[in-house]
């Protein structure tokens, strides 16, 4: 059980000194125990009590790693119920299972289902995840497959309550760092034995949270850090009620036990009906999946499901950004308009979309204002003529185009003077008010 703030007190120095940055110890151990600070940031913390101290500076919930490589997933981490509280850590990974009985049709269909599965929004790339292979042949067939996925660059779940196919699987893609899954209350010993040999992560799967945390604190003691825990759940109800009973237990009460990410089967309790496994694998985004294993990597089931844990798992306190650059959209020329806004996502998106549609070929200049939108970045000082003029001028748009326009956001007017000031040699048009008349207007110059 992980340390109190009055239990981490006590091994401080108590000397308030306050070279933490916090005027007291006491205040210290507080935080400490919340998570809310580093044991390093005090220089006068013995040896011994840094010993006694560790676990209650760890994370509250472990980080696993699985796959190697740029297609390698992080999950866990996490440190608050509510993505209000502060941020998520590491999305949940979504990815699709396959039965090593299927045929190599089938099989290369699953893995190229999941390759197409790559998805671009809001700059952000969205993908499946990864690929569950289920022990359904023999123990040769479930290491061929499994192969098979690995050699395509999918990380890898392999699914099999039987240490022999795990062995031959682990056998022949150890190296790739494939999460084994499970280890049950019949089968433990062996495979613990199995991902300590091949230093792999390993899930452990029981009906109910006691018996959970019971296999869990086994694996600790043998030594196994990264685990992912699996409570069995035959309803949605069971799936909600153990999730969000074992994210309670490990971050409100420190209950190193559970601290570790949930890996789910919403088509184990769905009946076949996709949209129903859909509509629980939300539920497991919601309530506090980690690695949710759906039936297919099929784009109507994936996307919809990656878009949401996309609003999910962005910081609350940092809006969405666009990447402050010159955007080539269309293949402008050099009499190609250039128009300005700021790097707000939800603007650079409308405006480059309205672009788009007026197949008027343009040059779109996204200002650095930390994500705020038109008047906002503008009322807070950050989409003002200094900046807009640096930009332009750092940005290499000048040997991209003939002419010297700067086309600006119609919702600040008020700055094209100034701006014309700060922009020596440009001239400053203040473009339409509303995004979708761009096209309009940029048509309306040239002719
Ligand atoms: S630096 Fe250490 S001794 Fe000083 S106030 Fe902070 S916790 Fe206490």
């Amino acid at each position: 059980m992980a340390l109190t703030g009055l239990d981490i007190f006590k091994l401080l120095p108590k000397t308030n000194c306050g070279e933490c940055g916090t005027p007291t110890c006491l205040a210290f151990a507080m935080k400490l125990a919340q998570g809310q600070a580093e044991l390093t940031l005090c220089p006068y913390v013995s040896d011994e009590a840094k010993a006694q101290l560790a676990s209650a500076a760890a994370p509250p919930m472990r980080a696993v790693t699985v796959g190697v490589g740029d297609s390698a997933f992080t999950v866990g981490e996490e440190t608050v119920l509510f993505r209000h509280d502060k941020t998520f850590v590491n999305p949940a990974a979504f990815g699709a299972s396959i039965d090593s009985g299927a045929s190599d049709g089938e099989i290369d269909a699953a893995i190229a289902a999941c390759k197409a599965a790559d998805f671009e929004r809001v700059q952000q790339r969205l993908r499946c995840g990864f690929l569950a292979v289920r022990s359904t042949g023999d123990a040769a067939r479930f290491a061929e497959v499994a192969s098979k996925v690995a050699a395509a660059d999918v990380p890898v779940v392999l699914v099999t309550e039987d240490p022999a196919h795990a062995e031959a699987a682990l056998g022949a893609i150890a190296s790739s760092k494939p999460l084994l899954h499970a280890a049950t209350e019949s089968n433990a010993d062996a495979m613990i034995e199995l991902a300590k040999k091949h230093s792999v992560p390993l899930a452990i799967r029981a009906k109910g949270l006691e018996a959970l945390s019971a296999l869990t604190e086994k694996a600790a003691d043998a030594g196994l850090t990264d685990l992912v825990i699996d409570s069995a759940p035959t309803t949605a109800g069971e799936a909600l009620r153990d999730h969000v009973f074992a994210r309670r237990a490990a971050l409100n009460q420190k209950f190193a036990p559970l601290g570790y990410p949930v890996i789910t089967f919403p088509a184990e309790i769905s009946g076949g009906d996709q949209m129903l496994e859909t509509v629980y694998a939300t539920a497991d985004l919601l309530k506090y999946g980690s690695i949710i294993v759906l039936s297919s990597a099929e784009a109507w089931q994936m996307l919809p499901l990656l878009v949401a844990r996309q609003n999910i798992y962005t910081d609350p306190q940092r809006p969405m950004q666009a990447e402050a650059k010159i955007y080539e959209i269309g293949t402008p020329g050099p009499d190609a308009p250039f128009v300005v806004t700021t790097n707000f996502s939800l603007t650079y998106f409308i405006v480059s979309s309205e672009i788009e549609t007026a197949k008027v070929p343009m040059y779109l200049g996204i200002v650095e204002s930390e994500g705020l939108s038109v008047l906002t970045a503008w009322a807070a000082g950050k989409f003002v003529p200094e900046r807009i003029a640096k930009f332009v001028n750092d940005s290499g748009i000048a040997e991209k185009v003939s002419h010297r326009d700067v086309i600006i956001p119609g919702a600040v007017a008020q700055i094209s003077g100034e701006l014309k000031e700060e922009l020596d040699g440009w001239n400053v048009v203040v473009g339409p008010y509303e995004a979708a008349d761009l096209g309009a207007f940029v048509k309306k110059r040239a002719s």
